[in-house]
């Protein structure tokens, strides 16, 4: 998952660009025409036939620095009978006859949230960004671990922190069963850093499991839901944007309270070939799939859905929270062209469903402005979050670095550069 800056006063927003203000009305984003140029490089991959290691941009070559996933290949990953885990969103282990879907991930204070953070809030996303993992590969949640490295033992904080972590975990019927728990230490100038690490569990059927490997040249790409308004919350968190009720509002408890994808997970079984939930921002962690699954795609920028308030912001902003923007925990598929009109029905969690864009058998990841074959390609520059990479700006900040070229009147469009893993 992403980062958000330690502190929110690094502005990272391009100089000539103004605060932007939404209108408080603000419609559904219209979005120009002629939106532009070229392509996005994603993961250029080869056509190997098993599914492929997870790469990272940061090769980790003389000199290079290490990216996040070149990292882990490079140092974690081995061929074991669960090899299958490393490099999709849970790993499997059978046990008798059933299969067991396990997934862990940590929040640090200062990298994935602040220290003023509402304990209630950050209950309920430590075990929501785990059971979004679940979410991508169809599981059903069965219970989770909880390790807590604390600076002091505060009853309120904890009372807190327990009851938005309860409540999610009931409504998922997914019940606490064990982990650790020690003091964070300080040092001499400063407290402790407060740690949470979960690992979930969760039950798959496995012949029907779908990890991000079975994209195949000629499948649709749907995602659930919408993205980049966590971006945005960050963006106003930072002041880098002001943002009006209620949209405001909205922002802010997607990135605060993500709703993890369960129900449309299960439903996706048996139809889904591929997913990701949308942690480091769509354009990367498609590209994961695209990685894995050995293939190429083209994403069609008027379909990719988006809220009303992004109408009133600029194209660059939108590209990238929408495009670039993490914490959304919304899951990204593939899906046979057959399955349309079964998908186009689907609802739940609160959401819907929309296709994006399709699988194709060249590599790397185009934008296009349109569905059909003659819509002009968009060029954008975006890097999805990597920890090591794009360690300090955080999503939006690294994003709308980058997107700055594609602002009216600026000069150029900028390198390409690889988005994804
Ligand atoms: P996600 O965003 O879904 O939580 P990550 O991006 O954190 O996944 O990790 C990518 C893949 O690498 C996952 O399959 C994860 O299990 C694996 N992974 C991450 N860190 C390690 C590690 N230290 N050792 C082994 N595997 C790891
Ligand atoms: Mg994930």
């Amino acid at each position: 998952m992403p980062s958000v800056p330690s502190s929110a006063s690094t502005p990272s927003i391009p100089p000539n660009a103004s605060t932007p203000s939404i209108p408080p009305n603000a419609s559904t984003a219209s979005i120009p025409p002629n939106a532009s140029t070229a392509s996005i490089t994603a993961n250029a991959s080869t056509g190997s036939a098993s599914p492929r290691p997870l790469r990272g941009r940061g090769a980790g070559g003389e000199g290079a620095p290490l990216g996040e996933f070149t990292l882990i290949e490079r140092f974690f990953a081995r061929s074991t009978p669960e090899r299958q885990g490393i490099g999709d969103d849970c790993a499997l282990i059978d046990i008798g006859s059933q299969t067991l879907a396990l997934t862990s991930d940590m929040l640090l204070e200062g990298v994935h949230f602040l220290p003023d953070v509402n304990p209630e809030d950050l209950g309920h996303k430590s075990l929501a960004v785990n059971l979004s993992d679940l979410a991508a590969a169809g599981a059903r949640p069965r219970c989770f671990l909880l390790d807590l490295a604390l600076p002091r033992a505060d009853a309120a904080w904890l009372e807190a922190f327990s009851r938005g972590m309860f409540a999610l975990a009931q409504a998922h019927e997914c019940a606490l069963i064990g982990g650790d728990t020690t003091r964070a230490p300080s040092g001499p100038d400063s407290a402790g850093l407060l740690t949470i690490a979960i690992t979930a569990i969760g039950e798959v059927d496995r012949d029907r499991y779908r990890g991000r490997s079975g994209a195949r040249p000629g499948d649709d790409i749907w995602i659930t839901g919408s993205t980049g308004e966590a971006a945005l919350a960050l963006a106003y968190r930072r002041g880098q944007i002001d943002i009006p009720e209620p949209a405001r509002s909205a922002c802010i408890l997607r990135m605060d309270r993500p709703t993890p994808r369960i129900a449309l997970g299960r439903a996706l079984v048996g139809t889904a070939t591929a997913s990701i939930d949308v942690s480091d921002g769509l354009l990367g962690d498609l590209g994961h799939i695209l990685e894995r699954s050995s293939v190429g795609a083209v994403l069609y920028w008027p379909a990719i859905p988006r809220a009303a308030v992004f109408g009133g912001l600029p194209l660059a902003m939108q590209y990238a929270c929408v495009l670039a923007g993490g914490d959304d925990y919304e899951l990204v598929f593939t899906a046979p062209a057959s399955s349309r009109a079964t998908l186009q029905q689907l609802v739940g969690d609160g959401v819907g469903v929309s296709r994006i864009g399709q699988i194709e058998s060249a590599p790397g990841l185009r934008l296009r402005d349109g569905e059909h074959h003659g819509a002009p390609l968009i060029e954008v520059n975006l890097q999805s979050f990597d920890h090591f990479v794009a360690p300090s700006p955080g999503p939006l900040g690294q994003a709308s670095a980058d997107v700055a070229a594609l602002e009216p009147g600026a000069d150029g469009h900028g390198d390409k550069t690889g988005v994804g893993p």
